[in-house]
């Protein structure tokens, strides 16, 4: 986030998604579904009392961790099974091996890559292999997150294996080859999430906060060019991408190329201090900023609700950190905890996510007041999701500068946000949630990539 008074300027973030007008009337999205399908909270990974599929592991140590690995690579390969042909007319050809390595040990070579220290999945399609480290990354990943986030990064290692089966040119640029493999993904777990899956189950809460969590862990760091050798994509455009494919399937998957990718990516090549600026929105020109900013987006016939310190108003959720008073028309503020969350952790400490999380929580009560000018319920689901959908908006009104403008990793803290157990950025006036972190994220996304404040009334009514 950065204030009026900082002196860089910023390249644009956006390149023409922004600016968008929408044709036609939108479709009202269910707020209890997901994607179409049923929102679910049950166990996801493996099910239980499932046979191995039995595929052989170079170099496994027969553990739990291998084992669901082979697995996941069995059924991903079965779902590609049915799909390439059905959707591309080609039949898929099974990976020639696959590799289990320990990080730690003394490392092996992969396709002229040593494997020590490589905390790391991938696919090489000299060998036709895909491997992962045993060691470090998949247990640190089935621990912390669960055994969902195991199996999106093998579908996308498989996403690459497709790639090459459907000959995608080696030398596409890596980012294009990253957001494919994050929608095959995408395509792979809808699958999974309709039941169609033998060996595993997603549910489309729980198990779906997941993936975009892991997602999230191993999105590129803020500063990094969207068009630079490694990148793989902000956790925005990761998570976008992995929307596509579970919303549209693989068709969808394979249409992503350098025009489409550059069109709407948010990850924009920034200098490292502008990455590192966090604004703390206890400073009163912050607060002044902000309050500029939804003031230009959000053009209110009445009053616009003033911004002021206080207990929450209404709210039944306790750590509602922001609240908005229709009777009084002000924004009340919990500024400490606002800040707590506006601090991202310094290494090896604890912290809250960064200052757009705080910014975008203020924002989403504004526009409740938008909401009740415009004569829409604020409370319910449904206004839950308008209100991610016109925070969305909003941000996608500070793209260019003005009062505030984003800075890289913004957007990624708007993600993380609304992964969070009570996001407010996707919550009615009474601080309620919607229940799938998905749902939250589709809304958020659907106001900044329209770039228009009456797509969120139409689609979310
Ligand atoms: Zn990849």
């Amino acid at each position: 986030m950065k204030c009026r008074s900082a002196w860089m300027i910023l390249l644009s973030l956006c390149l023409t998604a922004c600016t968008g007008t929408v044709g036609g009337v939108a479709q009202p999205v269910d707020p209890t579904l997901v994607a179409g399908l049923e929102i679910t909270d049950g166990p996801s990974g493996l099910k239980p009392g499932v046979l191995d599929a039995g595929l052989p592991v170079d170099g496994g140590d027969g553990g739990e961790i291998d084992r669901l690995a082979a697995n996941a690579v069995a059924d991903v390969q079965r779902y590609w099974r049915e799909h390439l042909p059905a959707v591309f007319k080609r039949d898929f050809r099974p990976l020639a091996s696959l590799v289990s390595y320990d990080s730690a040990g003394r490392g092996r070579k992969i396709c002229g890559t040593s494997t020590a220290g490589l905390v790391n999945a991938f696919y090489c399609a000299g060998q036709d292999v895909v491997a992962w480290d045993r060691g470090e990354l998949l247990p640190m990943l089935n621990d912390s997150i669960g055994q969902a986030a195991v199996m999106a990064v093998l579908a996308h290692e498989i996403g690459h294996a497709v790639q090459f089966r459907l000959g995608l040119p080696a030398a596409t640029p890596s980012i294009v080859k990253e957001q494919q493999a994050d929608c095959y993904t995408g395509s792979y777990l809808r699958w999974v999430a309709e039941g169609k899956s033998p060996m595993f189950q997603v549910s489309t809460g729980r198990g779906l906060n997941e993936v975009l969590t892991a997602l999230f862990q191993i999105r590129d760091s803020a500063g990094v060019a969207f068009d630079d050798d490694s990148a793989h994509g902000n956790a925005f455009d990761r998570v976008s991408a992995f929307q596509f494919g579970f919303t549209d399937g693989p068709a969808r998957c394979a249409e992503i190329d350098e025009r489409e990718v550059e069109g709407r990516s948010t990850q924009g090549a920034a200098d490292e201090r502008a990455a590192a600026e966090n604004v703390r929105l206890d400073d009163r020109q912050a607060l002044a900023d902000l309050t500029t900013s939804l003031r230009q987006a959000f053009r209110l016939a009445a009053a616009p609700p003033t911004l002021t310190t206080g207990a929450a108003c209404g709210v039944t959720a306790e750590d509602a950190l922001a609240s908005y008073c229709s009777e009084s028309n002000q924004i009340n503020l919990d500024l400490d905890g606002l800040v707590r969350i506006g601090t991202p952790p310094r290494r090896g400490r604890q912290g809250g996510i960064g200052d757009f999380a705080a910014f975008a929580e203020v924002a989403s009560r504004y526009t409740l007041a938008v909401q009740q000018e415009g004569g829409f319920r604020l409370d319910g689901p449904v206004a839950a999701q308008r209100t991610a959908c016109l925070t969305g908006f909003w941000a996608s009104t500070i793209v260019d500068g003005g009062a505030l403008t984003l800075s890289p990793g913004d957007l990624d803290e708007a993600i993380a946000e609304m992964l969070t157990r009570n996001s407010l950025i996707a919550a009615d006036v009474r601080g309620r949630t919607l229940p799938a972190g998905f749902a939250r994220v589709a809304a958020f996304r659907d106001g900044f990539s329209s770039g228009s404040q009456s797509t969120c009334g139409d689609k979310y009514r």
